[in-house]
Protein backbone atom coordinates (compact mmCIF):
# COMPACT_ATOMS: atom_id res chain seq x y z
CA UNK A 1 0.00 0.00 0.00
CA UNK A 2 0.94 3.62 -0.72
CA UNK A 3 0.84 6.23 1.70
CA UNK A 4 0.16 9.82 1.28
CA UNK A 5 -1.68 12.61 2.29
CA UNK A 6 -4.80 11.82 0.14
CA UNK A 7 -4.97 8.26 1.32
CA UNK A 8 -4.88 8.74 5.11
CA UNK A 9 -7.90 11.75 4.44
CA UNK A 10 -9.88 8.95 2.26
CA UNK A 11 -9.24 6.62 5.20
CA UNK A 12 -10.49 9.05 7.61
CA UNK A 13 -13.63 9.97 6.08
CA UNK A 14 -14.21 5.79 5.48
CA UNK A 15 -13.63 4.59 9.38
CA UNK A 16 -10.15 3.57 8.83
CA UNK A 17 -11.12 0.23 7.71
CA UNK A 18 -8.56 -0.14 4.64
CA UNK A 19 -4.86 -0.03 6.07
CA UNK A 20 -3.37 -3.55 5.60
CA UNK A 21 -0.75 -4.92 7.41
CA UNK A 22 3.07 -3.19 7.69
CA UNK A 23 4.42 -6.27 6.87
CA UNK A 24 3.81 -9.59 6.42
CA UNK A 25 4.31 -12.86 8.88
CA UNK A 26 5.68 -15.42 7.08
CA UNK A 27 7.02 -19.03 8.20
CA UNK A 28 10.68 -19.29 7.55
CA UNK A 29 12.14 -20.92 4.52
CA UNK A 30 14.02 -23.97 4.66
CA UNK A 31 17.11 -22.11 2.77
CA UNK A 32 17.47 -18.24 1.39
CA UNK A 33 20.55 -16.74 -0.04
CA UNK A 34 21.36 -14.29 2.89
CA UNK A 35 20.45 -14.65 6.35
CA UNK A 36 20.53 -11.60 8.15
CA UNK A 37 20.45 -12.20 12.10
CA UNK A 38 19.23 -9.19 13.90
CA UNK A 39 16.22 -7.23 13.29
CA UNK A 40 16.85 -4.01 14.74
CA UNK A 41 17.59 -0.70 12.35
CA UNK A 42 20.88 -2.39 11.01
CA UNK A 43 19.96 -5.84 10.03
CA UNK A 44 16.58 -4.14 8.19
CA UNK A 45 18.23 -1.39 6.29
CA UNK A 46 20.57 -4.23 5.19
CA UNK A 47 17.69 -6.04 4.03
CA UNK A 48 15.99 -2.91 2.88
CA UNK A 49 18.90 -2.19 0.77
CA UNK A 50 19.95 -5.68 -0.53
CA UNK A 51 16.78 -5.64 -2.41
CA UNK A 52 16.22 -2.18 -3.19
CA UNK A 53 19.99 -1.75 -4.48
CA UNK A 54 21.77 -4.93 -4.92
CA UNK A 55 18.41 -7.05 -6.47
CA UNK A 56 19.10 -9.22 -3.59
CA UNK A 57 15.31 -10.62 -3.13
CA UNK A 58 15.78 -14.20 -1.58
CA UNK A 59 16.43 -12.60 1.92
CA UNK A 60 15.61 -13.56 5.55
CA UNK A 61 15.89 -11.07 8.87
CA UNK A 62 15.72 -12.94 11.72
CA UNK A 63 14.94 -10.82 15.14
CA UNK A 64 14.70 -12.90 18.56
CA UNK A 65 11.92 -10.67 19.80
CA UNK A 66 9.91 -8.32 17.81
CA UNK A 67 11.04 -5.41 15.36
CA UNK A 68 11.85 -2.33 17.41
CA UNK A 69 12.21 -3.94 21.05
CA UNK A 70 16.46 -3.53 20.49
CA UNK A 71 18.30 -0.04 20.77
CA UNK A 72 16.65 0.99 17.77
CA UNK A 73 13.41 1.80 19.97
CA UNK A 74 15.54 2.90 22.60
CA UNK A 75 17.46 5.48 21.65
CA UNK A 76 17.68 9.46 21.67
CA UNK A 77 17.36 9.66 18.11
CA UNK A 78 19.98 12.13 17.44
CA UNK A 79 21.48 12.18 13.59
CA UNK A 80 24.54 14.25 12.81
CA UNK A 81 27.51 13.99 10.44
CA UNK A 82 30.20 15.76 13.29
CA UNK A 83 33.24 13.21 12.99
CA UNK A 84 36.85 14.35 12.66
CA UNK A 85 38.48 11.23 11.71
CA UNK A 86 38.86 10.30 7.69
CA UNK A 87 37.33 6.43 8.71
CA UNK A 88 34.42 7.95 10.45
CA UNK A 89 33.30 11.56 9.04
CA UNK A 90 32.87 10.47 5.20
CA UNK A 91 30.95 7.57 6.43
CA UNK A 92 28.46 9.57 8.32
CA UNK A 93 28.21 12.15 6.15
CA UNK A 94 27.09 9.35 4.04
CA UNK A 95 24.52 8.61 6.18
CA UNK A 96 23.45 12.50 6.87
CA UNK A 97 22.29 12.44 3.21
CA UNK A 98 20.59 8.72 2.92
CA UNK A 99 19.00 10.00 5.64
CA UNK A 100 17.35 13.63 3.47
CA UNK A 101 16.00 11.34 1.28
CA UNK A 102 14.89 8.51 3.32
CA UNK A 103 11.07 8.94 3.75
CA UNK A 104 10.34 9.52 0.51
CA UNK A 105 12.53 6.70 -0.56
CA UNK A 106 10.90 4.36 1.84
CA UNK A 107 7.29 6.27 1.51
CA UNK A 108 6.90 6.15 5.54
CA UNK A 109 7.15 8.98 7.90
CA UNK A 110 9.91 9.08 9.97
CA UNK A 111 9.84 12.60 10.84
CA UNK A 112 13.06 13.53 10.24
CA UNK A 113 13.78 16.29 11.97
CA UNK A 114 16.95 18.61 10.72
CA UNK A 115 16.72 21.39 13.52
CA UNK A 116 20.84 21.10 14.51
CA UNK A 117 23.31 20.63 17.17
CA UNK A 118 25.46 22.77 18.99
CA UNK A 119 28.49 21.23 20.81
CA UNK A 120 29.02 24.03 23.60
CA UNK A 121 32.28 25.47 23.68
CA UNK A 122 34.14 25.74 27.69
CA UNK A 123 37.80 26.47 27.05
CA UNK A 124 40.66 27.99 24.35
CA UNK A 125 41.53 24.65 23.92
CA UNK A 126 38.44 23.16 23.33
CA UNK A 127 37.45 25.57 20.77
CA UNK A 128 40.75 24.60 19.19
CA UNK A 129 39.38 21.11 18.73
CA UNK A 130 35.95 22.21 17.25
CA UNK A 131 37.60 23.95 15.03
CA UNK A 132 39.37 21.07 13.47
CA UNK A 133 36.43 19.15 13.38
CA UNK A 134 34.38 21.70 12.01
CA UNK A 135 37.27 21.76 9.08
CA UNK A 136 37.42 18.03 8.62
CA UNK A 137 33.82 17.94 8.43
CA UNK A 138 33.70 20.97 5.50
CA UNK A 139 36.43 18.69 3.77
CA UNK A 140 34.14 15.61 3.17
CA UNK A 141 31.27 17.92 2.08
CA UNK A 142 29.34 18.21 5.78
CA UNK A 143 27.87 21.10 6.87
CA UNK A 144 29.86 22.85 10.29
CA UNK A 145 29.79 26.81 11.76
CA UNK A 146 31.90 27.99 14.39
CA UNK A 147 29.74 30.02 16.44
CA UNK A 148 30.42 32.60 19.57
CA UNK A 149 29.03 33.09 22.23
CA UNK A 150 26.91 36.11 21.50
CA UNK A 151 25.62 33.45 18.41
CA UNK A 152 25.50 30.60 21.01
CA UNK A 153 23.51 33.14 23.61
CA UNK A 154 20.66 34.00 20.35
CA UNK A 155 20.05 30.37 19.51
CA UNK A 156 20.03 29.37 23.44
CA UNK A 157 19.31 32.25 25.86
CA UNK A 158 18.35 29.35 28.39
CA UNK A 159 22.11 28.33 28.71
CA UNK A 160 24.16 29.17 31.86
CA UNK A 161 26.88 31.14 30.69
CA UNK A 162 28.55 32.48 33.65
CA UNK A 163 28.44 29.11 35.02
CA UNK A 164 31.75 29.47 37.81
CA UNK A 165 33.09 26.09 36.62
CA UNK A 166 32.05 25.64 32.77
CA UNK A 167 31.55 29.20 30.90
CA UNK A 168 29.95 28.92 27.81
CA UNK A 169 32.86 30.66 25.50
CA UNK A 170 30.94 29.12 22.08
CA UNK A 171 29.82 26.47 19.96
CA UNK A 172 30.11 24.57 17.27
CA UNK A 173 26.64 24.38 14.52
CA UNK A 174 25.90 21.41 12.58
CA UNK A 175 22.44 22.97 10.95
CA UNK A 176 21.36 19.45 9.23
CA UNK A 177 21.96 17.42 12.53
CA UNK A 178 18.79 16.40 13.88
CA UNK A 179 16.71 14.00 15.28
CA UNK A 180 14.06 11.00 13.61
CA UNK A 181 11.68 9.05 15.37
CA UNK A 182 13.44 6.21 16.21
CA UNK A 183 10.90 3.21 15.94
CA UNK A 184 9.25 4.99 12.72
CA UNK A 185 12.73 3.71 11.12
CA UNK A 186 12.32 0.25 11.74
CA UNK A 187 8.72 0.38 10.63
CA UNK A 188 9.49 1.38 7.66
CA UNK A 189 12.66 -0.08 6.68
CA UNK A 190 10.67 -3.31 7.87
CA UNK A 191 8.17 -2.44 4.92
CA UNK A 192 10.15 -1.58 2.41
CA UNK A 193 11.96 -4.64 2.92
CA UNK A 194 8.77 -6.57 3.15
CA UNK A 195 7.15 -5.34 0.29
CA UNK A 196 10.39 -6.35 -1.74
CA UNK A 197 9.53 -9.72 -0.86
CA UNK A 198 12.14 -10.16 2.00
CA UNK A 199 11.21 -12.42 4.76
CA UNK A 200 11.07 -10.88 8.48
CA UNK A 201 10.71 -13.76 10.88
CA UNK A 202 9.93 -12.20 14.65
CA UNK A 203 9.94 -14.61 17.49
CA UNK A 204 13.18 -16.57 15.83
CA UNK A 205 16.49 -16.76 18.09
CA UNK A 206 19.49 -17.63 16.52
CA UNK A 207 21.39 -20.23 18.59
CA UNK A 208 24.24 -21.36 16.63
CA UNK A 209 25.73 -21.87 13.57
CA UNK A 210 26.64 -24.23 10.98
CA UNK A 211 30.20 -24.09 10.04
CA UNK A 212 30.83 -27.08 7.76
CA UNK A 213 35.07 -27.62 6.84
CA UNK A 214 35.37 -23.82 7.63
CA UNK A 215 32.48 -22.22 5.26
CA UNK A 216 28.94 -20.89 7.27
CA UNK A 217 26.36 -22.92 6.02
CA UNK A 218 23.29 -21.74 7.78
CA UNK A 219 21.81 -21.16 11.50
CA UNK A 220 20.53 -23.07 14.28
CA UNK A 221 17.54 -21.62 15.17
CA UNK A 222 14.49 -21.91 18.09
CA UNK A 223 12.25 -22.15 14.68
CA UNK A 224 14.57 -24.99 13.30
CA UNK A 225 17.12 -24.82 11.21
CA UNK A 226 17.91 -22.42 8.18
CA UNK A 227 20.49 -22.98 5.33
CA UNK A 228 22.23 -19.46 3.91
CA UNK A 229 24.72 -18.81 0.94
CA UNK A 230 25.64 -16.17 3.61
CA UNK A 231 24.57 -15.27 7.37
CA UNK A 232 24.81 -11.61 8.31
CA UNK A 233 25.34 -10.88 11.84
CA UNK A 234 24.06 -7.37 13.72
CA UNK A 235 22.76 -7.91 16.53
CA UNK A 236 23.89 -4.52 18.23
CA UNK A 237 24.90 -5.20 22.72
CA UNK A 238 24.22 -8.94 21.73
CA UNK A 239 27.27 -9.39 19.24
CA UNK A 240 29.72 -10.73 22.14
CA UNK A 241 27.41 -13.74 22.92
CA UNK A 242 26.20 -14.23 19.12
CA UNK A 243 29.66 -14.64 17.66
CA UNK A 244 30.61 -16.89 20.53
CA UNK A 245 28.96 -19.40 19.30
CA UNK A 246 30.73 -19.29 15.75
CA UNK A 247 34.02 -19.26 18.31
CA UNK A 248 35.12 -15.62 18.20
CA UNK A 249 35.98 -13.08 20.51
CA UNK A 250 35.26 -9.98 19.40
CA UNK A 251 37.21 -6.05 20.94
CA UNK A 252 33.47 -5.37 22.19
CA UNK A 253 32.13 -5.03 25.37
CA UNK A 254 28.58 -4.59 26.30
CA UNK A 255 27.99 -1.86 28.69
CA UNK A 256 24.53 -0.21 29.57
CA UNK A 257 22.82 3.55 28.64
CA UNK A 258 20.29 5.37 29.78
CA UNK A 259 18.30 7.39 28.39
CA UNK A 260 15.59 9.80 30.12
CA UNK A 261 11.95 12.01 29.21
CA UNK A 262 10.92 14.92 31.32
CA UNK A 263 7.30 15.60 31.47
CA UNK A 264 5.77 17.59 28.24
CA UNK A 265 6.95 21.07 28.35
CA UNK A 266 6.44 24.18 25.40
CA UNK A 267 8.82 24.59 23.34
CA UNK A 268 12.64 25.66 24.47
CA UNK A 269 15.10 24.03 22.96
CA UNK A 270 15.60 24.52 19.60
CA UNK A 271 17.30 21.50 18.41
CA UNK A 272 20.19 19.80 20.23
CA UNK A 273 22.95 20.43 22.47
CA UNK A 274 25.52 19.12 24.37
CA UNK A 275 27.51 19.82 27.15
CA UNK A 276 31.17 20.30 26.67
CA UNK A 277 32.59 20.01 29.57
CA UNK A 278 30.86 16.32 30.81
CA UNK A 279 28.61 14.13 28.85
CA UNK A 280 25.39 15.19 28.62
CA UNK A 281 23.06 16.11 25.70
CA UNK A 282 19.65 17.08 24.79
CA UNK A 283 17.00 17.77 22.86
CA UNK A 284 13.23 17.82 22.89
CA UNK A 285 10.49 15.51 21.42
CA UNK A 286 7.50 16.85 19.36
CA UNK A 287 5.25 16.23 22.49
CA UNK A 288 7.28 18.88 24.65
CA UNK A 289 9.46 15.99 26.63
CA UNK A 290 12.77 17.02 27.18
CA UNK A 291 14.92 13.73 26.00
CA UNK A 292 18.55 13.56 27.40
CA UNK A 293 21.21 11.21 28.35
CA UNK A 294 24.80 10.74 28.91
CA UNK A 295 27.43 8.60 29.90
CA UNK A 296 26.97 4.62 30.09
CA UNK A 297 26.59 3.16 33.47
CA UNK A 298 30.24 1.75 33.25
CA UNK A 299 30.07 -2.12 34.19
CA UNK A 300 29.63 -4.51 31.60
CA UNK A 301 25.75 -5.82 31.62
CA UNK A 302 22.86 -7.31 29.62
CA UNK A 303 20.22 -5.62 31.64
CA UNK A 304 18.10 -3.49 29.55
CA UNK A 305 17.60 -1.23 32.65
CA UNK A 306 20.48 1.06 34.00
CA UNK A 307 21.62 1.96 38.27
CA UNK A 308 21.10 5.44 40.04
CA UNK A 309 24.43 6.89 40.08
CA UNK A 310 24.18 7.48 36.63
CA UNK A 311 20.96 9.16 36.46
CA UNK A 312 22.74 12.13 39.51
CA UNK A 313 25.44 12.00 36.70
CA UNK A 314 23.62 13.03 34.06
CA UNK A 315 20.98 15.34 35.92
CA UNK A 316 24.58 17.09 37.23
CA UNK A 317 25.76 17.67 33.33
CA UNK A 318 22.43 18.99 32.80
CA UNK A 319 21.94 21.42 35.53
CA UNK A 320 25.58 22.08 34.92
CA UNK A 321 24.75 24.28 31.53
CA UNK A 322 20.66 24.72 32.14
CA UNK A 323 20.11 24.87 35.47
CA UNK A 324 16.06 25.37 34.90
CA UNK A 325 16.20 21.48 33.98
CA UNK A 326 16.34 21.18 38.18
CA UNK A 327 12.38 21.95 37.59
CA UNK A 328 11.45 19.54 35.41
CA UNK A 329 9.65 16.64 36.54
CA UNK A 330 11.44 13.25 34.89
CA UNK A 331 8.31 11.05 33.16
CA UNK A 332 10.49 8.01 32.47
CA UNK A 333 13.83 6.53 32.09
CA UNK A 334 15.27 3.38 30.40
CA UNK A 335 18.36 1.34 29.45
CA UNK A 336 19.51 -0.07 25.95
CA UNK A 337 22.68 -2.82 25.56
CA UNK A 338 25.63 -0.90 23.82
CA UNK A 339 27.78 -3.06 21.73
CA UNK A 340 30.98 -0.57 23.14
CA UNK A 341 34.28 -1.52 20.64
CA UNK A 342 37.67 -1.06 21.85
CA UNK A 343 38.65 2.80 19.97
CA UNK A 344 34.91 3.74 19.77
CA UNK A 345 34.60 3.19 16.17
CA UNK A 346 32.33 -0.06 14.50
CA UNK A 347 32.80 -2.86 12.34
CA UNK A 348 31.57 -3.70 8.77
CA UNK A 349 33.54 -6.67 7.64
CA UNK A 350 33.89 -10.35 6.33
CA UNK A 351 35.04 -13.06 9.08
CA UNK A 352 37.73 -15.74 8.86
CA UNK A 353 34.50 -18.18 8.34
CA UNK A 354 33.68 -17.73 4.78
CA UNK A 355 30.48 -16.65 4.37
CA UNK A 356 30.04 -14.97 7.72
CA UNK A 357 29.93 -11.38 8.05
CA UNK A 358 29.74 -8.98 11.26
CA UNK A 359 28.24 -5.78 11.52
CA UNK A 360 28.50 -4.10 15.57
CA UNK A 361 30.59 -2.29 17.82
CA UNK A 362 28.14 0.91 17.34
CA UNK A 363 28.75 1.49 21.00
CA UNK A 364 25.73 4.70 21.31
CA UNK A 365 26.06 6.21 18.11
CA UNK A 366 24.55 3.46 15.47
CA UNK A 367 21.47 5.23 15.05
CA UNK A 368 22.41 8.10 13.22
CA UNK A 369 24.74 5.44 11.36
CA UNK A 370 21.93 2.90 10.57
CA UNK A 371 21.37 4.03 6.46
CA UNK A 372 24.67 4.17 5.84
CA UNK A 373 25.55 1.07 8.00
CA UNK A 374 23.16 -0.81 5.83
CA UNK A 375 23.92 0.04 2.34
CA UNK A 376 27.71 -0.22 3.50
CA UNK A 377 26.80 -3.98 4.73
CA UNK A 378 24.51 -4.47 1.50
CA UNK A 379 27.00 -3.65 -0.28
CA UNK A 380 29.71 -5.82 1.35
CA UNK A 381 27.62 -8.70 0.94
CA UNK A 382 26.45 -8.07 -2.69
CA UNK A 383 29.44 -7.64 -4.06
CA UNK A 384 32.52 -8.91 -1.65
CA UNK A 385 33.84 -5.12 -1.63
CA UNK A 386 33.69 -2.69 1.26
CA UNK A 387 31.81 0.15 0.36
CA UNK A 388 34.19 3.02 0.01
CA UNK A 389 33.12 5.16 2.97
CA UNK A 390 33.04 1.96 5.41
CA UNK A 391 36.70 0.78 3.96
CA UNK A 392 38.21 1.55 7.53
CA UNK A 393 35.39 -0.72 9.85
CA UNK A 394 37.74 -3.88 9.61
CA UNK A 395 37.86 -6.36 12.06
CA UNK A 396 41.69 -7.05 11.59
CA UNK A 397 42.47 -3.06 12.94
CA UNK A 398 43.51 -3.77 15.96
CA UNK A 399 46.42 -6.28 15.04
CA UNK A 400 47.49 -3.77 11.85
CA UNK A 401 47.78 -0.88 13.79
CA UNK A 402 44.75 1.49 12.11
CA UNK A 403 42.56 2.06 15.18
CA UNK A 404 39.51 4.63 14.66
CA UNK A 405 39.99 6.42 17.61
CA UNK A 406 38.04 9.06 17.21
CA UNK A 407 38.15 10.67 20.33
CA UNK A 408 41.94 9.70 21.09
CA UNK A 409 40.69 8.17 24.56
CA UNK A 410 42.51 4.55 23.81
CA UNK A 411 40.89 1.04 24.65
CA UNK A 412 38.43 2.07 27.15
CA UNK A 413 34.96 1.81 26.18
CA UNK A 414 33.52 4.28 28.92
CA UNK A 415 35.73 7.14 27.61
CA UNK A 416 34.88 7.18 24.34
C1 LIG B 1 19.63 5.01 25.56
C2 LIG B 1 20.27 5.02 24.21
C3 LIG B 1 20.43 6.22 23.53
C4 LIG B 1 21.04 6.25 22.26
N1 LIG B 1 21.08 7.42 21.59
C5 LIG B 1 21.57 7.46 20.34
C6 LIG B 1 21.53 8.68 19.58
O1 LIG B 1 20.98 9.68 20.04
N2 LIG B 1 22.08 8.68 18.33
C7 LIG B 1 22.67 7.58 17.81
O2 LIG B 1 23.19 7.66 16.70
N3 LIG B 1 22.67 6.40 18.47
C8 LIG B 1 22.13 6.31 19.71
N4 LIG B 1 22.10 5.11 20.40
C9 LIG B 1 22.73 3.92 19.79
C10 LIG B 1 21.85 3.21 18.79
O3 LIG B 1 20.54 3.06 19.29
C11 LIG B 1 22.45 1.83 18.47
O4 LIG B 1 23.83 1.97 18.17
C12 LIG B 1 21.77 1.16 17.27
O5 LIG B 1 20.36 1.21 17.40
C13 LIG B 1 22.25 -0.29 17.18
O6 LIG B 1 21.85 -0.91 15.98
P1 LIG B 1 20.44 -1.69 15.80
O7 LIG B 1 19.36 -0.70 15.62
O8 LIG B 1 20.60 -2.66 14.72
O9 LIG B 1 20.31 -2.42 17.22
P2 LIG B 1 19.10 -3.23 17.86
O10 LIG B 1 17.81 -2.54 17.64
O11 LIG B 1 19.49 -3.52 19.26
O12 LIG B 1 19.08 -4.54 16.97
C14 LIG B 1 19.73 -5.76 17.27
C15 LIG B 1 18.68 -6.84 17.25
O13 LIG B 1 19.29 -8.11 17.30
C16 LIG B 1 18.40 -8.96 17.99
N5 LIG B 1 19.12 -10.16 18.43
C17 LIG B 1 20.04 -10.27 19.41
N6 LIG B 1 20.45 -11.53 19.53
C18 LIG B 1 19.79 -12.24 18.58
C19 LIG B 1 19.80 -13.62 18.20
N7 LIG B 1 20.57 -14.52 18.83
N8 LIG B 1 18.97 -14.01 17.18
C20 LIG B 1 18.19 -13.12 16.54
N9 LIG B 1 18.14 -11.81 16.87
C21 LIG B 1 18.94 -11.38 17.87
C22 LIG B 1 17.89 -8.09 19.13
O14 LIG B 1 16.68 -8.60 19.67
C23 LIG B 1 17.73 -6.75 18.46
O15 LIG B 1 16.41 -6.51 18.01
C24 LIG B 1 21.51 5.04 21.67
C25 LIG B 1 21.31 3.84 22.34
C26 LIG B 1 20.69 3.80 23.58
C27 LIG B 1 20.45 2.49 24.29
Amino acid sequence: MHYSALKVLWQGLTGNKGWTEVWREPDPKPEYDIVIVGGGGHGLATAYYLAKEFGELNVAVLEKGWIGSGNIGRNTTIIRSNYLLPGNQPFYEFSLTLWEGLEQDFNYNAMVSQRGIINLIHSDAQRDAYARRGNSMRISGADAVLLDRRKVREMCPFLDFENGRFPIQGGLWQPRAGTVRHDAVAWGFARGADSRGVDIIQNCEVTGFQIENGVCRGVETTRGVIRAGKVAVCVAGSSSRVMAQAGMRLPIESHVLQAFVSEGLKPVIPGVVTFGAGHFYISQSDKGGLVFGGDIDGYNSYAQRGNLPVVEDVCEGGMAIMPMIGRARLLRMWGGVMDMSMDGSPFIDRTHIDGLYFNGGWCYGGFKATPASGYCYAHLLATGRPHETAQAMRLDRFITGAAIDERGAGAQPNLH
